[in-house]
This record gives C-alpha cells, sequence and structure tokens, in this order.
C-alpha cells in the first residue's frame, strides 16, 4: 500500500500532546506538510522539531481551536506558508470528569464548545480549499465513550456524541465532492489526558480483552489510512481503535 500523501498540506489540532503529536508525526512520515495547532504553543514547538528531525515539513501554530477569530488567522497563516488546506485531522478536546449533577452550565458549554463547536468552525474554515480541488479528508476523533458511555462524563461524552452525528451527516451532504469525513473513536490511549483521568488505567487494561492501554501510535495509524488515497470510497464511518473494548458496529 502506498503511503504517499503527496506533499498535502494537513491540520492536526491538539499536536501539541498525545494521540494529535503522534498524528501529526505519522501524517508527515506520510509525507503530508503538517500545521500544528494548539493551545498549547510549547507543546506545538516541540511536535514541529520532531517532525523536522524526522525530515518532514511543519509549522507550528498557537491558537485556540474554539475560538473563530484565533482559528481563521491561523487558516491564513497556514495557506500562506504551506498552501491549501486537504487534510483535517479535529482532534484538540478536553475530557473533564464531572457527576452530572455537578456540572455547572458554563461547563457543559466549555466541553461543547471546545469538542464539538471547535471542529464545527475549523470544517467550515477549511472545507472550500477540499472542494476546490475536488480532494479532501475530515477524520473527527471521537470518543469509544459515546459507544459505551462513561461515568460522570455526561458533558463529554454529548460533545462527542454530537461530532459523531456531525461526521455522517458532512460525509452525506458532500459524498459527491470527493471529500470523505470519518471518525476514529479511541478506547483508552496512554497520553497526559488518560493519566489525569481518576481512572487506574494500568489496573483498567487488565480488564480490556488486549490487556494493554492503546499507544497514540494506534490512533494515528487509523489517521493514516483514513486520510490516504486508498481510502477514498470510505466515508461516514468509523474505525474503532480500543483493543476489543467495544465491538459494536458504529
Ligand atoms: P492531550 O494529551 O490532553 O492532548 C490534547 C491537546 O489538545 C493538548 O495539547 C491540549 O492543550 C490541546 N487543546 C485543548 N484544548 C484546546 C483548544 N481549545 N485549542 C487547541 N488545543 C487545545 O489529550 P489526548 O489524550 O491526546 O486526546 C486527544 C483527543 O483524543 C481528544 O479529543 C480526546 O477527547 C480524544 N480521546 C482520547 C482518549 C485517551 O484515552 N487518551 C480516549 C478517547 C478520546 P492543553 O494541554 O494546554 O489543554
Amino acid at each position: 500500500m502506498t503511503r504517499s500523501l503527496n506533499g498535502r498540506t494537513a491540520v492536526v489540532t491538539g499536536a501539541g500532546s498525545g494521540i494529535g503529536r503522534a498524528i501529526a508525526l505519522r501524517l508527515a512520515e506520510d509525507t503530508a506538510k503538517i500545521a500544528v495547532w494548539d493551545i498549547n504553543g510549547d507543546g506545538a514547538a516541540e511536535t514541529v522539531k520532531l517532525i523536522e528531525a524526522a525530515g518532514g515539513t511543519a509549522i507550528a501554530i498557537t491558537a485556540d481551536c474554539s475560538d473563530k477569530a484565533a482559528i481563521h488567522a491561523a487558516a491564513e497563516e497556514t495557506r500562506a506558508k504551506l498552501g491549501p488546506f486537504a487534510i483535517l485531522v479535529n482532534n484538540a478536546g478536553i475530557a473533564p470528569f464531572t457527576p452530572f449533577m455537578d456540572i455547572d452550565d458554563d461547563l457543559f458549554d466549555k466541553v461543547i464548545h471546545i469538542n464539538l463547536r471547535g471542529p464545527y468552525l475549523l470544517t467550515k474554515e477549511v472545507l472550500p480549499d477540499m472542494l476546490a480541488a475536488g480532494w479532501g479528508r475530515v477524520i473527527n476523533i471521537t470518543s469509544s465513550s459515546v459507544q459505551s458511555g462513561s461515568f460522570a462524563q455526561g458533558h463529554y461524552v454529548s460533545s462527542k456524541g454530537g461530532l459523531m452525528g456531525m461526521t455522517k451527516a458532512l460525509a452525506l451532504e458532500f459524498a459527491p465532492s470527493g471529500v470523505t469525513f470519518n471518525m476514529v473513536p479511541p478506547g483508552f490511549i496512554d497520553t497526559p489526558m488518560l493519566r489525569a483521568a481518576p481512572i487506574d488505567a494500568d489496573a483498567f487494561a487488565q480488564t480490556l480483552p488486549m490487556k494493554r492501554i492503546g499507544k497514540p501510535e494506534d490512533i494515528a495509524a487509523a489517521c493514516a489510512y483514513l486520510a490516504s488515497e486508498e481510502a477514498s470510497y470510505i466515508t461516514g464511518q468509523t474505525i474503532s481503535t480500543n483493543g476489543g473494548r467495544y465491538m459494536g458496529s458504529h
């Protein structure tokens, strides 16, 4: 299977850490030029350093990926430096744990704002480039928690469920255009987010069919496939990358 992304421009949000960093590194290895966007500028700069050390091309942009003006400014800078967008990976997110009755309205709004409204704004910003080229890939990082439910994450699961719905709606609307929309819901993946969660990740791993927590590279591999030429007839689909945790068909 050819892995060449032919120097296309990809933006990976939240690529200054964890899963996003691994996706950025993998797409760069597959010859995409990468725009690393993250609210954490130091993390984004570190990812660019890693990509360049491996021989790839990348730029770092510090941006709040839920802020419309910041998204537009980051997109303009990316277009000027790397060219029009061909691949979007909506990965940035936050994942608080709060018992449902303790979720205050502002927190609910914040989670929806970052995890759902952000990808909506991002997609609107970069989709015209893809439509003009008749080729594009939008990959949304959702969560296995949508498939299984998750304790004390009513806000988070609602946001990721919304993103799952948006992926399917846009896959349908833009199916004839050459732009595909797919999603990767990670299971438990070893990142700073997981290690900050109120979960004993290593003990939990023993309850998983594969008896191990996933690696960020496991998610990156699924994204690399969905971004590739070979995935051109796949849209509105889900690659559940979770070590067998959830085996449903959506
Ligand atoms: P992570 O290590 O916390 O990385 C997320 C990155 O996104 C961080 O650099 C974070 O910056 C950044 N970010 C947060 N809010 C942002 C915003 N508004 N604009 C731009 N960047 C922002 O988390 P991860 O585990 O790699 O998670 C990546 C994605 O996978 C998330 O959408 C998450 O919900 C999803 N996911 C993860 C798991 C898992 O087990 N790890 C499971 C299911 C789904 P700060 O650190 O400064 O906040």
